[in-house]
């Protein structure tokens, strides 16, 4: 499971992975927390309203071409992550964790990633939350009927790269931990950054970035069901029991 904040953040940062683990047989779902209507590239949109629903059809054609077998967008306000109460969007994100049951969930770090977006940073933190309280049977009992059963998620994981932007605020990136090579799904993640075509006038920029990547994607693990000492990985799913 992998939650972000806008329509294409699934791309940049997690796009090359979403699709090596899918074609490894695991089951992906992405939860976008914001429709991205607050972006500043329209797409000929008249409205908020009318960006929201250009950018969802864009979602899940990039959800079709990484195949994440489960895409979600939420209806929170893009830009406006940082006001919403904590309490109810962990709420909701619990709920997806439960009833989808990942053995691995990755986020953004809280520092917000290279570009330090604040939206970012609060996908980290209420995916950090969701991530720690859906296993336990006393943080929101409320769910805990009929089929919905706490469920402990063996590994999180922060997207973090090895090199920071100029002339930006300076952001303190998570150390890399684990380096997923991503070989040739360099070229699904940049076309799935492309079915975002509302935000055509970012490709050439974000394109150069990913390329200058290379064909890997880091991560920082930032929590583990085993207790003990990080090693350096080079797999999401190393060590992951598939009962639990
Ligand atoms: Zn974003």
């Amino acid at each position: 499971m992998c939650v972000t904040a806008h329509p294409d953040d699934e791309a940049g940062g997690f796009g090359g992975s979403l699709r090596l683990y899918h074609d490894r047989g695991v089951e992906t779902c992405v939860i976008c927390l914001t429709p991205g209507q607050a972006a500043t590239h329209r797409g000929g949109a008249a409205n908020d309203q009318e960006l929201a629903a250009l950018r969802r059809k864009e979602f899940a054609a990039a959800c079709e071409i990484l195949k994440v077998s489960r895409g979600i967008v939420l209806d929170y306000p893009d830009g406006q992550l940082h006001r919403q109460d904590l309490y109810k969007v962990v709420c909701d994100l619990t709920l997806h964790v439960r009833q989808f049951r990942p053995h691995v969930l990755m986020t953004f770090g809280p520092d917000g990633s290279v570009t330090g977006h604040t939206d970012h940073s609060m996908a980290s933190i209420f995916a950090t939350m969701a991530f720690h309280w859906a296993g336990r049977n006393n943080r929101y009992p409320d769910q805990l009927t009929g089929k919905i059963a706490p469920h402990q998620t063996q590994k999180l994981y922060y997207s973090t790269v090895n090199f920071t932007l100029p002339d930006r605020q300076p952001v303190t990136l998570p150390p890399a931990t684990a380096i997923i090579e991503i070989g040739d799904y360099l070229e699904a993640k940049i076309a799935a950054f492309k079915a975002h075509a509302s935000q055509a006038p970012l490709w050439a920029l974000i394109e150069s970035h990913v390329r200058q990547r290379g064909r890997k994607e880091m991560f920082h693990l930032a929590a583990r069901v085993t207790p003990g000492l990080i090693e350096q990985e080079t797999d999401l799913f190393a060590g992951i029991k598939e009962d639990i």
